[in-house]
């Protein structure tokens, strides 16, 4: 398999997964995923990772990656923004502050948008990790298009709140054709937030409310079984949720 391109298809939909790389935080390193997808004519990113500007020694390798699959830059006319933080959005600009992806129109929830708006007053990391959304993504305001929760971007592919890492934390749903694929985002940054909660409580901006959000939701796809896409698990980070004796874990394909 390859380290940085993982095809697969959810019904109609042909989606390739693409590594941006990976996040080396001290003591830890979380891989940094991205799902591309082809649905009809649309050719739609979630995210697009940390570009030229941040993590550049081990993250910003997703345009390389998608080249190498024949995808290009000018290709993209969708960016789906799972949330606002650095190593999601970063991609959007280069060092010479140019918009990366000239044909691209973006979306992303209308309460993440009001957060980046707004700012995150003196909590010190979220002014870090939102620092790129504020510089960047509002000045390209008319492209974006703002939604509520539970908004359908297409048949198929709907954004659904999980609200706590951030305000306006959306996870992505596709289904087609009798298959699904949940992207759960930043629910769940490593599998050890299984048996220690609060591992990853650093970056959430509400860290009880993220706890809450993804006990819920990942309890249900265990019970489900729903075929799950977390961004920052290892590459492809693609597997199931397991649960046995009220524990859950990773089942990675
Ligand atoms: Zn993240």
């Amino acid at each position: 398999m390859s380290e940085t391109a993982y095809h697969l298809t959810v019904g109609e939909f042909k989606c390739i997964i693409f590594s941006d790389g990976c996040l080396a935080d001290p003591g830890e390193t979380f891989g940094l995923n991205c799902i591309y997808m082809e649905a009809g004519d649309r050719k739609i990113l979630v995210d697009n990772g940390c570009g030229e500007a941040f993590q550049a020694g081990t993250a910003g390798q997703l345009l390389d990656n998608m080249e190498s699959e024949g995808i290009g830059r000018g290709d993209i006319d969708t960016i789906i923004f799972d949330h606002g933080h650095i190593d999601h959005v970063c991609g959007t600009f280069n060092l010479k502050d140019e918009p990366v992806f000239p044909n691209a129109r973006y979306i992303i929830s209308q309460k993440e948008w009001d957060y980046i708006e707004a700012g995150p007053g003196d909590n010190e990391t979220q002014n870090i990790f939102y620092a790129p959304a504020r510089k960047y993504l509002v000045s390209l305001k008319d492209r974006f298009k703002l939604v509520a929760d539970n908004h359908e971007i297409l048949p198929g592919i709907k954004m659904v709140p999980s609200h706590g890492h951030t305000p306006g934390n959306a996870m992505v749903d596709i289904t087609s054709g009798g298959e699904r694929l949940l992207c759960i985002g930043d629910i769940i940054h490593s599998p050890k937030e299984f048996t220690e909660p609060e591992h990853c409580a650093a970056f959430d901006v509400n860290a009880a409310e993220a706890i809450k959000t993804r006990s819920g939701i990942l309890s249900k796809a265990a019970r489900d079984g729903t075929f799950v896409f977390a961004t920052h698990f290892t590459f492809p980070g693609l597997g199931y949720i397991r649960e046995k004796g009220g524990v859950l874990r990773w089942d990675a394909i």
